[in-house]
């Protein structure tokens, strides 16, 4: 018999230790940083976008693999993250942009910040090897981890959009501020936007978007894991509703 999810002891998510990183089921990592060419014209952004709404989701990985639309970004990134995880997954897990330790890898969410994240998901009965897959907002690293700017985050919207759309996850969790702010297109805190109903409309879908604190802030401020664990728990229950989308 597997194990129960949501145990006493499962709340103790951030024990550490345990769980591997899962292997990349989509996304390839670039062996080479982009040439970097010359700022997009309007329309070729528009032709892009147009593009990127019927590519599949290899397409879409191999689209970031050599995007070159946000000349800061590619100029300083060593690999671009375009995610990880099963196709049709019951959990999307959307963080902000890649971490310097992402950006080495060309992979979501390692080090310390991943380690914290698989055992929430195990405190969950999930995990990135069967049933999630994990991106950013953005795809590149912002060089010494500046906030992305307005026209980055627009420009590396249409990626994003296009993998909800093809993956159909039962649940989106959304981890940090800047993730969150972005995808709900709220100006509110993450304190304000945890505990609350929200939907995302792709297509002809409603997608339940449930807003956590980022791993990498609870790494800092264990003593708020007891919050993550409340919202854990209203991602379980999304998960045990039938499926609407
Ligand atoms: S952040 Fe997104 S849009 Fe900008 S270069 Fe990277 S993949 Fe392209």
């Amino acid at each position: 018999m597997g194990r129960t999810p949501l145990s006493e002891t499962d709340s103790a998510f951030g024990s550490g230790g345990g769980v591997k990183p899962a292997p990349v089921i989509t996304g390839v990592q670039s062996p080479e940083p982009a040439a970097c060419a010359s700022v997009p014209s309007a329309d070729e952004l528009l032709a892009r976008e147009q593009k990127i709404r019927v590519m599949s989701l290899d397409d879409v990985s191999r689209a970031i693999e050599s995007c070159e639309v946000c000349r800061d970004l590619c100029r300083n990134r060593k690999h671009p993250v375009p995610g990880q995880g099963i196709t049709n997954p019951r959990l999307m897990i959307i963080g902000e942009a890649p971490g310097e330790m992402e950006d080495l890898k060309g992979l979501p969410f390692v080090g310390r910040s991943g380690e914290l994240l698989d055992n929430m998901l195990v405190a969950i009965g999930l995990s990135r090897t069967d049933s999630v897959f994990v991106a950013n907002t953005i795809k590149c690293r912002p060089p010494a981890n500046r906030n992305p700017r307005p026209e980055e985050v627009s420009a590396c919207k249409p990626y994003l959009q296009r993998q909800i759309e093809l993956l159909e996850p039962q649940v989106i969790l959304v981890v940090g501020l800047f993730a969150s702010q972005t995808l709900l297109g709220s100006t509110e805190g993450v304190q304000a936007l945890r505990q609350r109903d929200h939907f995302l409309e792709i297509g002809q879908r409603k997608i339940p978007v449930v807003v956590t604190f980022h791993p990498a802030y609870l790494l800092r401020r264990p003593e708020d894991k007891f919050m993550a664990w409340q919202d854990l728990k209203q991602v379980w229950s999304l998960l045990r509703e039938p499926r609407t989308n």
